[in-house]
């Protein structure tokens, strides 16, 4: 559905994609994942034909992006960050709006969008003014206006912005069933790492380069064992004594040391042996499973989030 190679783009003073390479096949769900500023937006403007790329080549459902634009638009559904809706309007008429820029009409535009209320759970909510709908309804008139046309590829860009816990699942479920019942290829953008989780496979971007690829099990393989995160006064101090002592990787951050166990090693038993060598200057010792986060630390030597917190 999607094929790009060595794809860079260029904003007029920041290279913002760098290289990338990845595809995506008919019916996967595939996350893009990445902390701010990793170019995920870009990515989706240049996915959706809003830009074209300074170098590299890019095909969307088998068309060259570029030459066939046109061709492009009509077999992709897209879900923008800010809300697209008019909120003015019900949500049957802004789905009537979509449809009608996209030359169906009549008896078939009617049935489209019986079809698609009904599918998201709107057909109560259909004669409602968008301005009156909960974040989460509005997301899914977004996802029906977006399907209306019957995409093969549907790519949205963090589309659980703004909504609640409860709803964000929701989302998810929805993405989850239509997949499964239209085999739509659905595309999204995310710096949530419980989102990427949800996907078959992913890519994660670290500053405009593609520092991951695969399904999320894959990419926590890699990492040999458990994850250890030790805390304690003198970061800096313990981590030369335990580099000197054992042989493990280790990644410093502010708050903690992320030591990975061997794969021959269970996280419990290197976690003993730790806080036997070292347990006066260790304050805490925990071990766990990787997670995506761990994984982009591994690859990128650095955390996810930025000092000020979650970003
Ligand atoms: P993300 O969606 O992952 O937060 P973006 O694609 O928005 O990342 O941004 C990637 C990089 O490009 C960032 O360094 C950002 O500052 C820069 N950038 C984004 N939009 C513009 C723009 N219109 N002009 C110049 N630089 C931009």
């Amino acid at each position: 559905m999607i094929e790009i190679k060595n794809l860079s783009f260029r904003y007029k003073n920041r290279e913002a994609l760098k290289g990338i390479s990845f595809s995506v096949r008919q019916g996967e769900i595939f996350g893009l994942l990445g902390p701010n500023g990793s170019g995920k937006t870009t990515l989706f403007r240049i996915l959706s034909t809003l830009f074209f790329p300074s170098s590299g080549a890019v095909s969307v459902c088998g068309f060259p992006l570029g030459e066939k634009n046109k061709m492009i638009r009509e077999k992709i559904g897209v879900v923008f960050q800010s809300p697209s809706l008019d909120s003015k309007l019900t949500a049957a008429e802004n789905l009537m709006h979509q449809g009608r820029l996209y030359g169906i009409a009549g008896p078939e535009l009617k049935k489209r969008i019986g079809e698609a209320l009904k599918k998201f759970g709107l057909s109560e909510r259909r004669n409602e003014r968008v301005e009156k709908l909960s974040g989460g309804l509005k997301r899914r008139v977004e996802l029906a206006k977006g399907l209306l046309h019957r995409p093969a590829l549907l790519i949205l860009d963090e589309p659980s912005t703004g909504l609640d816990p409860g709803a964000r699942l929701d989302l998810w479920n929805y993405l989850q069933s239509l997949r499964q019942e239209s085999q739509v290829t659905i595309v999204v953008t995310t710096h949530l790492m419980d989102e990427a989780e949800r996907c078959d496979r992913i890519a994660i971007l670290n500053e405009g380069v593609l520092v991951g690829l695969g399904t999320p099990d894959q990419l926590k393989k890699e990492i040999g064992g458990d994850v250890i995160l030790v805390q304690g006064k003198d970061l800096k101090g313990l981590e030369m004594k335990i580099q000197r002592q054992f042989s493990v990787k280790t990644t410093r951050n502010e708050t903690a040391l992320q030591i990975e166990s061997e794969r021959s090693e269970r996280g419990a038993d290197l976690a003993a042996r730790l806080a036997q060598a070292l347990g006066e200057e260790i304050e805490s010792i925990t071990f766990r499973k990787p997670t995506l986060e761990d994984v982009f630390m591994h690859r990128t030597g650095h955390t996810f989030w930025n000092e000020e917190g979650r970003r």
